[in-house]
């Protein structure tokens, strides 16, 4: 489907007006995850605002003309400050510029894109909210990993394994004892040792099912099972990187890795 006639979106989403902003999730890579709103926008852009997690490939679609601002982030090597951020989206508005920022996954999960967006509304600046496939949900399903499974897992958290300023990662370990929760840490890689010695102190059995997910959707896509007790030396072993999701339950066995044949495909036998 290459146009979308059949289809007519709401009236307020169908232009991007000069002089607004669009906080736009381009989902977890693979550009044919991103929707088709996020598409239509992009297709509209005279500036982008883009950070480190937006792949090549959907960087691709964006038209020739359009200005490209790269503000990638590195964990501890804030390229742009946030603030920095702020203002550049604000004062492209103000040249009357249809601005995209464009940010992997979903604007509004571990994104940042609330407070860009408080900070342009204080600024009087209108902004559209199009998201994107966040990565715990599209990169699992991608990996053959159901977030949740009758009987197995009832419920799915996701939740942050960034460290705080002091050094220390204060989560809330015990209510993530749940056999039956599945649980996503985004940025967490570096804090695996401590994250897997917390949720056995906090009653999670060491031979729950865990997995790594580096790079999700894109074809350099990584994935590694094991256990809880396992999964450190897995990752040292495989020298894994961010960006990276964590995901801890037995969910992470439902499907073999002889059915798991490619990216989001299962084969029968
Ligand atoms: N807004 C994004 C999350 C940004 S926080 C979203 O909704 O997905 C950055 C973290 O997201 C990374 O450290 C990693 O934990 C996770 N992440 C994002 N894209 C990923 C991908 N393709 N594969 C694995 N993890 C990813």
């Amino acid at each position: 489907m290459n146009n979308f006639s059949q289809y007519t979106p709401p009236k307020h989403k169908q232009d991007f007006i000069a002089g607004e902003v669009a906080l736009v999730g381009a989902g977890p890579g693979d550009p044919d995850l991103l929707t088709l709103q996020a598409f239509r926008f992009i297709k509209q852009a005279d500036v982008v605002i883009y950070d480190r997690l937006v792949s090549e490939e959907v960087m691709a679609l964006l038209p020739e003309h359009c200005e490209k601002i790269y503000v990638g982030k590195k964990q501890a090597e804030h390229r742009v400050p946030q603030g920095g951020i702020n203002q550049l989206l604000v004062e492209h508005a103000k040249l009357n510029k249809r601005v995209i920022r464009l940010k992997g996954g979903d604007p509004f999960v571990f994104g940042r894109g609330g407070e860009e967006a408080q900070f342009l509304l204080s600024n009087g600046i209108a902004c559209h909210i199009v998201p994107g496939m966040t990565a715990a949900s599209a990169c699992t399903s991608y990996a053959g990993i159901p977030l949740t499974h009758r009987k197995i897992a009832r419920s799915c958290t996701f939740i942050t394994g960034n460290v705080q300023n002091n050094g220390e990662l204060d989560l809330p370990w015990d209510t993530l004892n749940d056999a039956e929760q599945t649980v996503v840490f985004y940025m967490g890689i570096k804090s695996l040792p401590i994250i897997i010695e917390q949720l056995v102190k906090a009653g999670r059995n060491k031979n729950t099912l865990a997995a790594i997910i580096r790079k999700g959707t894109h074809v350099d896509q990584q994935l590694i099972k094991g256990t809880l007790k396992t999964l450190p030396e897995l990752v040292k072993a495989h020298q894994i990187k961010p960006p990276s999701l964590i995901i801890i339950g037995d969910v992470v066995g439902v499907f073999s890795s002889e059915q798991m044949a490619n990216l989001g495909y299962l084969k029968a036998n």
